[in-house]
């Protein structure tokens, strides 16, 4: 069975929430990094200490 592929260029956001800033993917701290805005919107980027990807938050 082939599920539909959704491979889309966007990155993949966070929203901001009560817990600790973590990475969505591995767990490890995130490092701010700077405020960028795109779309008008507000993004957060971070740098997780664990796995080094770039981490986009927004808030909700
Ligand atoms: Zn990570």
């Amino acid at each position: 069975m082939l599920l539909p592929e959704r491979q889309e260029d966007a990155p993949t956001y966070f929203i901001i929430n009560d817990q600790p800033d973590t990475c969505g993917y591995c767990g490890a701290r995130l490092e701010f990094i700077e405020l960028k805005e795109l779309d008008g919107e507000e993004v957060f980027v971070n740098e997780c200490l664990g796995c080094k990807r770039e981490i986009l938050m927004v808030e909700n």
